[in-house]
């Protein structure tokens, strides 16, 4: 912990000596010291569900609705924060960025606001039942308060990179977009639990969508894999953004995250929350 020096001859000029002053915050060994035992966990009853955009809110009607209530009923039960996906509107804009070569912050910061438009879409959708648009600020310290309200939460899922986006690996689409969005927050608040809603069951050796349907027969599933082995495969395709892999390696609290099929199966939603593994369930290996 920090003290406070009294400084020689300088009546009552106080100074604090802190175990980070002089240090770079960079060098390995002095970091490894500011390792915890155990992080502390501000919002642990909340669970993080990601609401695809491109793989569910773009379907509309037929797709949203059936979620809604489930989550309408899951909320009795679990506390929810909801997050969006962007989807086909990002795509576009993205499209257009990449036609006039545009660098990865200029794409990031054209497309994050779709993901707004879609939690505007859920919380309109959802305001008789509690629904609410939150923001990324203090309203995020509330979470477990809206919950034991009754309010759902719903905030969108793109983190707020913009023009600080990372050089993407290959080509230029912004890397850390709403599925990255949704595990460094839950990572961040400490959630109970991060899930996925997508339209396909989980992960498969490629991505089932692409290629002649009678390969669909031979393409493996994963029901559980680790960050580590799916790194190691390096797969040409995934269902959920590449750079959550090597975050999970080395997130202090989430251990895991489930990708399920909300479409096709919304009462799905609900078993994952009491935990059960009904998807692709991705973990840190320890
Ligand atoms: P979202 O809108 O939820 O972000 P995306 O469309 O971006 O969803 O990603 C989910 C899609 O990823 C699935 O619908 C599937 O078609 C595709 N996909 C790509 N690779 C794989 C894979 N290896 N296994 C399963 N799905 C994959
Ligand atoms: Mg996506």
């Amino acid at each position: 912990m920090a003290k406070l020096v009294k400084e020689k001859g300088q009546k009552g000029r106080l100074h604090i000596k802190t175990p980070l002053m002089g240090e770079s915050l960079v060098s390995k060994e002095f970091l490894k010291t500011t390792e915890a035992n155990e992080y502390f966990r501000m919002q642990p009853e909340i669970n993080v569900l990601k609401i695809g955009g491109q793989s569910i809110i773009d379907r509309g009607a037929k797709a949203v609705l059936p979620i809604l209530d489930v989550l309408i009923q899951a909320k009795e039960k679990h506390k929810i924060l909801l997050m969006t996906g962007g989807g086909t509107r990002a795509r576009h804009v993205y499209s257009i960025g990449v036609d006039l070569g545009m660098p990865t912050g200029v794409l990031s910061k054209l497309g994050d606001k779709v993901s707004w438009q879609n939690a505007e879409m859920l919380s309109v959708l959802l305001s008789k039942h509690g629904g609410v648009k939150i923001g990324h600020g203090d309203n995020l310290e509330q979470l477990t308060m809206f919950c034991q309200l009754g309010y759902i939460p719903i905030t969108y899922g793109i983190p707020p990179y913009g023009y600080f986006e990372h050089p993407a690996e290959i080509g230029s689409i912004p890397p850390h977009r709403t599925d990255c969005g949704a595990f460094l927050l839950a990572e961040n608040i400490g959630a109970r639990s991060l899930l996925y809603l997508k339209d396909e069951k989980g992960l498969f050796d490629r991505d089932p969508k692409k290629g002649k349907k009678n390969d669909k027969a031979k393409m493996k599933f994963y029901d559980r894999i680790s960050a580590r082995e799916l790194i190691d495969l390096d797969l040409d395709d995934l269902i959920v953004e590449r750079p959550i892999l090597p975050l999970l390696q080395r997130a202090k609290c989430l251990k895991e995250l489930q990708i399920i099929d909300a479409l096709n199966h919304p009462e799905h939603i609900l078993a994952a929350l009491d935990g059960e593994h009904v998807g692709t369930i991705i973990y840190k290996d320890e």
